[in-house]
């Protein structure tokens, strides 16, 4: 560091300014508030302070996690008085830095070493900081800043145009990055983060249509119908000989998914960026379950062996560059056309063009009938956007199926003695940023998930109880229902209704949530369909 350059910017004002932004409702003073905390920091900070802000440790996309169990969190935590006295106030960067500490460790004595660097971390805090500290190792930081806020803060503080850093998120896929760039380099520096092979973009993602008439009437009377397919979001880049396969939460998948390489390589074209489902199947071609999928994502050794085991479809919805021209501006219908002219007709979701209900309505039952989870409707003249959902991109699938987080866990009895495997679930209060719960249930698992998921949920743990551990809220699971119900036994008040897991997520994390809005949403329009009970309250 030269000497006239700022002072480090100690911890204490982040803990402090997320405490006020807990006590902040309305989002233009949250961008008031984050704009000037963000004005003050050095550029190396600005990066690692965003993501602490926003209750992550590091960047959406970085795989690196603390392995911190909720026994050495518990140890650190009861020595804490002894460590305190007459230590440093700590500083943004060091709480940084000691989180990647903690993650990098490994080795026969990374258990020791993590608890010496955590000891010290909690230790050197003031009671209010290590709250907020904790709240980042637990992942529930409940200061309402999610994405979307963050970025107007980023805006306003680097007075640019939100549009320009929404873009740059899409293209950069990591607030900390837009934010100094916004911050250091301005509009022209936003502007130069474009689009680029073999680098991951952001993907598009949809809203949930209420009814079919919602989507006509939001796409000016006609609508792309496509079939929702049953697997997971890769995005396939190709710059000649190179080829990388990104997923849906921008991680590099392309080791496990040799098929698709070889694919991309045998298209005529060197030059591309395309975007689909990809789906496991049986030697029949019938689709097998999601966690097969998922080892396949995983998988880093016997990779010839699990592409025998575990085959791919793949369905191609998108189009995002072709040659030396980024088409994200271009209109869906366009990409859509040159899609078509790019990749065999086998690999192309099913579609077609609907301007009525009822031709929204058979694509859906179409769907259905075939086994699909349901369908997208997608708006001709939009382009390739992220960040807001704009209503340009639907979903329609049938309402009982929702992804929730777990959020604690519960030891099993009789056949599931031994297993963590009745899970507390909760979805995601966008308001807060926190969750709200909504249901229990042990249903849906095998043995061998149950005993995965028991290790899993450990790992996650940040509070023992009798009965089991609360856990970071991490682990996305689908789960379908009877029905959602008034329910005077959680806070949310709201109950699901034979809840039962369908598929575990490992694709989604905890931003993917659904959310309580929503959660009110179906519960109100239950009786649309339903009717309402006398005396049934809304
Ligand atoms: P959801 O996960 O319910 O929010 O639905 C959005 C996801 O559906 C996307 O992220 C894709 O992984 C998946 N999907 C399946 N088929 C399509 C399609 N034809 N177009 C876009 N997304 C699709």
């Amino acid at each position: 560091m030269t000497p006239d350059a700022p002072p480090d910017t100690p911890y204490a004002r982040l803990s402090g300014l997320a405490r006020t932004l807990a006590a902040t409702r309305r989002r233009l003073e949250k961008r008031a508030l984050l704009a000037a905390f963000l004005c003050s920091l050095r550029k190396d900070e600005v990066a690692p302070a965003v993501h602490l802000i926003v209750g992550r440790i590091f960047a959406e996309a970085d795989g690196r996690t603390l392995k911190v169990g909720w026994a050495t969190l518990k140890r650190a935590l009861s020595d804490v008085r002894q460590t305190t006295l007459g230590a440093e106030p700590l500083t943004v960067l060091e709480v940084a830095r000691a989180f990647a500490q903690i993650a990098a460790t490994e080795g026969p004595e990374s258990v020791k070493v993590r608890r010496r660097i955590l000891d010290s971390l909690l230790g050197r805090g003031t009671a209010d900081e290590r709250e907020i500290l904790l709240r980042t190792i637990f992942g529930e930081m409940r200061i309402g800043v999610n994405e979307g806020v963050m970025l107007d803060g980023i805006a306003d503080a680097a007075q640019v145009d939100p549009e320009a850093v929404r873009t740059a998120q899409m293209f950069l896929g990591d607030l900390g990055t837009v934010a100094e760039v916004a911050l250091f380099e301005g509009a022209e520096g936003l502007a130069r983060h474009r689009i680029r092979l073999l680098a991951p973009v952001k993907p598009m993602l949809a809203e949930l249509a209420k009814t079919p008439e919602e989507i006509l009437e939001e796409h000016g009377g006609v609508t792309a119908v496509e079939v929702k397919f049953d697997g997971a979001r890769i995005q396939i880049h190709r710059d000649g000989d190179r080829v990388r396969i990104f997923s849906r939460r921008l991680s590099d998948v392309t080791a496990g998914l040799p098929e698709v390489v070889e694919f991309a390589r045998a298209l005529p074209t060197p030059r591309f960026i395309l975007e689909g489902e990809a789906v496991a199947v049986d030697a029949e071609g019938r689709p097998l379950p999601f966690q097969d999928l998922m080892r396949r994502f995983r998988r880093v050794h016997g990779i010839e062996a699990a592409r025998e085991a575990i085959p791919l479809r793949l369905y191609l919805f998108d189009l995002l560059y072709l040659g030396d021209a980024s088409l994200v501006d271009a209109p869906y219908e366009q990409r859509w056309t040159l899609l078509e002219g790019l990749v065999p007709r086998e690999v192309l979701a099913t579609r077609r063009i609907a301007h009525t209900k009822g031709e929204i309505e058979s694509g859906l039952a179409e769907a259905l009938a075939a086994g699909h989870e349901g369908i997208m409707a997608k708006a001709l003249a939009s382009p390739y956007t992220v960040g807001t959902r704009r209503k340009r991109w639907f979903k329609l699938k049938p309402a009982d199926l929702l992804d929730v987080a777990i959020v604690a866990a519960e030891w099993g009895s009789g056949r599931r003695e031994g297993w963590l495997s009745n899970y507390w679930l909760a979805v995601r209060d966008a308001k807060t940023g926190g969750f709200q719960m909504i249901g229990k249930t042990f249903k849906g698992l095998t043995d061998a998930e149950f005993a995965s998921m028991t290790e899993r949920l450990r790992s996650l743990a940040v509070s023992e109880e009798r009965w089991g551990f609360h856990v970071r809220p991490e682990v996305v699971v689908e789960v379908a229902y009877n029905e959602i119900q008034r329910s005077p036994h959680y806070p949310s008040g709201f109950a699901l209704r034979f809840a039962r897991i369908v598929r575990i997520r490992d694709d989604k994390g905890p931003s993917d949530v659904d959310s309580y809005a929503r959660l009110k949403d179906l519960y109100a329009r239950q009786f649309e369909r339903k009717g309402r009970g006398p005396g049934v309250r809304r």
